[in-house]
């Protein structure tokens, strides 16, 4: 039987990256980002890592064919050999065709679990968020709003917001999210591989139910 691949879904500030770090590891498989893999290839000077540099610094997106390699690259290592979970992995629809031809060659066994949070909910999760400059401390000016306006309860500093943070950059991403990647929910629910979990709750909610929704796998490829 061939390998076992996760694959979860999810806009962005799903909180996407901490539960599938916590999934792989419940599940045992090697959790890959293709932040992480940027991330590495580029910190080790690959040959890869300085195709993408190249993009990267023109500001250009990195082609898809640059990020399937990398991430090819990265899952024929021994620890994926029995399987892994992506994150961040397919974002677009030739993401997932590639992919897709890879996996069914080598007889892998797919799931794709999408984390669904309205826009709404996403942007005020967001966009309240401040941080501390001074102790990293994060705080919400809804969920966890500060003593003193504008001062971090941890050490009394400013709070501010990052430039990621505001309406604007957040608002672009999402609408890339929308453009690129939603796509993928339709395209795996043609293939009836998705399932979908409520990521509206509380984070450890949102956990448990991935965890159980990773136990009933829906279809084999
Ligand atoms: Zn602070």
């Amino acid at each position: 039987m061939g390998e076992r691949v996760v694959i979860l879904l999810g806009p962005p500030g799903a909180g996407k990256g901490t539960q599938a770090t916590r999934l792989g590891s419940a599940l045992s498989l090697p959790h890959v980002s293709t932040g992480d893999l940027f991330r590495e290839n580029l910190k080790n000077n690959t040959a890869l890592g300085l195709k993408a540099r190249g993009f990267m610094d023109s500001g250009r997106l990195v082609p898809d064919e640059l990020v399937l390699e990398m991430l090819f690259d990265r899952v024929s290592k021994p620890d994926c050999a029995r399987g892994y979970l992506l994150d961040g992995f397919p974002r677009t629809i030739p993401q997932a065709e590639a992919l897709e031809k890879r996996l069914a060659e080598r007889g892998a066994r797919v799931q794709v679990l999408n984390l669904v949070v309205p826009d709404t909910l996403l942007l005020e999760r967001i966009t309240g968020r401040r941080s501390c400059k001074s102790c990293g401390n994060i705080q919400h000016q809804k969920y966890s709003p500060p003593k003193t306006a504008g001062k971090c309860d941890k050490c009394g500093a400013e709070l501010t917001q990052r430039s990621d943070d505001t309406a604007e950059v957040f608002g672009k991403r999402l609408s890339e999210y929308h453009a690129l990647t939603r796509p993928l929910e339709a395209y795996y629910s043609a293939r009836k591989l998705l399932q979908s979990v409520d990521g509206a709750r509380a984070p450890e909610s949102v956990f448990e139910d991935l965890l159980r929704t990773a136990g009933q796998a829906k279809e084999h490829v």
